[in-house]
């Protein structure tokens, strides 16, 4: 998996501001055709326990 930075230290598979899940996903958060990065959003989040 090729670097992937982020900054949702809340999330499960961060570590250090980087992505550790082996794959994620990314949908439309919403918009039937987004035009700008809020409107995309991680599927894969999980938050930590
Ligand atoms: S799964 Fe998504 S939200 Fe969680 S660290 Fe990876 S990119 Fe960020």
């Amino acid at each position: 998996m090729p670097n992937i930075k982020c900054t949702v230290t809340e999330c499960t598979y961060n570590s250090n501001v980087m992505c550790d899940a082996p794959m994620i996903q990314v949908n439309r958060s919403g918009a039937e055709n987004s035009k700008t990065s809020e409107e995309t959003q991680c599927d894969t989040f999980k938050p930590k326990a």
